[in-house]
């Protein structure tokens, strides 16, 4: 496939960077996955204005306004073959020539976009849910940025992978966090639960969209802080994010969560984050 590298496009195995870029030594950049659908990125404003955030945060000028990463997106996704792709973007510090933690004085950040097919989940997983497990949340008190140190973030992923899961639900102090790439809602006598954002989760586009569609749709809803019990005693639990959407948990640790199959609100949110999308890209 196509990819975009620092102002050019390019077969992505052609694409060089340097071993001296700080994303490749110190994970010191940050990244967006974005949806695209019928070749339109959904909620691009909310992507780069997040990115905009985490490069904010790591102190690094965000080399484009949103109109030139719409113009890039753009390009690149037209390259591509599909119609419904995953963009993955990514802005690091850029290569110093040599290496010191501390922040180079003068340096060219390095832009690199790909795109790939964009896989949601198969109709199967739809109807049976997925498995996952549980963990202690060990990753930094940064969790609000989309870094690419996501060392973390792959130990607890493989952690459920070696289980024959499809994702880690964290905990952190006795209080649900998200899952290892997505975030996580519960449901509880019928009324949707998910924690506030902070900077222990990732604020999600698509936690968004849900939490809109359920104030829209008058889904009974709530944030508020999740005690550990209160997730494993679910009725439903989903995990959304933008290449998952709204998918349903149902087994956690090996147990069923509510009777074991996909609740009436999940598919309810599904049916209804699908309305949206086609919606959306329609208009
Ligand atoms: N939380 C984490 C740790 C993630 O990596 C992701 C995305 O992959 C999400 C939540 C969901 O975010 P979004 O809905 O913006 O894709």
């Amino acid at each position: 496939s196509t990819c975009y590298l620092d102002g050019r496009y390019l077969p992505l195995d052609q694409a060089r960077i340097s071993p001296m870029d700080r994303g490749f030594l110190f994970g010191d950049g940050a990244y967006e996955v974005i949806p695209v659908y019928s070749r339109r990125p959904f909620r691009l404003e909310e992507h780069i204005a997040r990115l905009g955030n985490t490069l904010a945060a790591l102190q690094l000028p965000d080399p484009h306004n949103a109109g030139e990463w719409a113009v890039i997106i753009r390009e690149l996704v037209a390259t591509n073959d599909w119609e419904d792709q995953s963009v993955y973007l990514q802005v690091t510090r850029g290569a110093d020539t040599k290496r010191n933690h501390a922040f180079p004085a003068q340096v060219t950040p390095t832009v690199f976009l790909m795109s790939d097919a964009l896989l949601t989940p198969p109709a199967d997983q739809l109807a049976s849910g997925v498995a996952a497990v549980s963990a202690a949340d060990f990753r930094w008190l940064r969790c609000d940025l989309k870094t690419v140190a996501l060392l973390a973030n792959c130990l607890l992923r493989q952690h459920a992978v070696a289980q024959g899961c499809a994702e880690t639900i964290l905990f952190r102090d006795g209080f649900l966090t998200e899952g290892s790439a997505s975030n996580i809602f519960i449901v509880r006598d019928g009324v949707v639960l998910t924690p506030p954002k902070s900077h222990l989760m990732l604020p999600g586009i698509t936690y968004d969209v849900v939490l809109e569609l359920a104030a829209r749709h008058d889904v009974a809803h709530e944030v508020r802080e999740i005690l550990e019990d209160e997730v494993r005693g679910a009725d439903e639990i989903w995990m959304t994010s933008s290449t998952k959407e709204v998918l349903a948990v149902t087994t956690l640790d090996g147990r069923p969560v509510g009777d074991g199959r996909p609740g009436p609100l999940g598919r309810r949110m599904h049916a209804l984050y699908q309305d949206f999308k086609n919606t959306v890209m329609r208009s």
